[in-house]
């Protein structure tokens, strides 16, 4: 199955920043099926996600709703040309994104939701370089990295995408390999970095314990900028939030 992108060239997302940023999938049952196989979809869309186990936060939070908006937005467009017999010009490509994006932008991200490793090595090659062509760094994740291998496509992914990982044993696993790595992990570590067991320091995001650092000033999630990487993320989930606001709580008095 082929899997196209929606662009948008400014982001009101709190974490990233103002920055360019891709929606996998024209249709949200496409961007569902991007997923498929990754443990954090929903049972209901087959996944193993379902009350009480980590779920994604972007197919099921709010940025869903901002890829619903997107996705009646480019259909809107391609019926108005289809009526006027007009060609159909893409309004949410990258080129346009990139054009239009705001003048601090550092970065783009792909993707906001729907899984990247799924689009075409020629699609993903042609975005990263058109991404780093214009001096902008490249901020990314994939589930699926254990199963490119040393491929083309695989060495092109280890390169620019950080490992999404479900354990630290995983992340561990995934530095061997020469990739750059993250996973999620109940808050209970503020501040700094815990070890992974074969010893290797994961950096908590600074987000997570202070909201005013966001992606586009950060940028410890672009491989070619940190090599050799780990990164964790608090897990979001409604279960997690009284620790998560305690953490926080503490780290504002200390
Ligand atoms: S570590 Fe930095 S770049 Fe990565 S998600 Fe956190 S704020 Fe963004």
């Amino acid at each position: 199955m082929r899997f196209g992108t929606l662009w948008t060239p400014r982001s009101t997302n709190r974490k990233t920043g103002d920055i360019p940023t891709c929606f996998i999938g024209r249709t949200r049952k496409e961007s569902l099926k991007s997923c498929l196989g990754c443990p954090l979809l929903h049972v209901k869309d087959g996944g193993e996600a379902e009350s009480g186990k980590p779920m994604c936060n972007a197919q099921y939070g709010t940025q869903s709703f901002g890829h619903k908006a997107h996705i009646r937005k480019y259909a809107a467009q391609v019926e108005e040309a289809e009526a006027a017999g007009e060609e159909i010009v893409d309004i949410m490509s990258l080129e346009r994104a990139l054009e239009a994006r705001a003048y601090s932008a550092k970065y783009v991200r792909l993707a906001a939701l729907g899984e990247p490793s799924k689009l075409s090595y020629r699609v993903l090659k042609e975005i990263i370089d058109t991404t780093r062509g214009s001096g902008l760094g490249f901020l990314g994740y994939t589930h699926f990295w254990a199963d490119y291998g040393d491929t083309r496509k695989g060495r092109l992914l280890r390169q620019n995408f950080m490992a999404s990982c479900n354990s630290l044993d995983e992340i561990d696993e995934a530095l061997s390999q020469g990739w750059n790595a993250t996973a999620i992990v109940e808050p209970g570590h503020p501040g700094g970095f815990q070890r992974t067991p074969e010893g290797s320091p994961a950096i908590l995001c600074p987000h997570a314990l202070d909201d005013r650092v966001q992606c586009n000033q950060c940028g410890l999630c672009d491989p070619q900028k940190n090599p050799g990487t780990a990164i964790l993320f608090w897990d979001m989930g409604s279960t997690a939030q009284g620790k998560r606001r305690k953490l926080r709580e503490q780290q504002q008095v200390a």
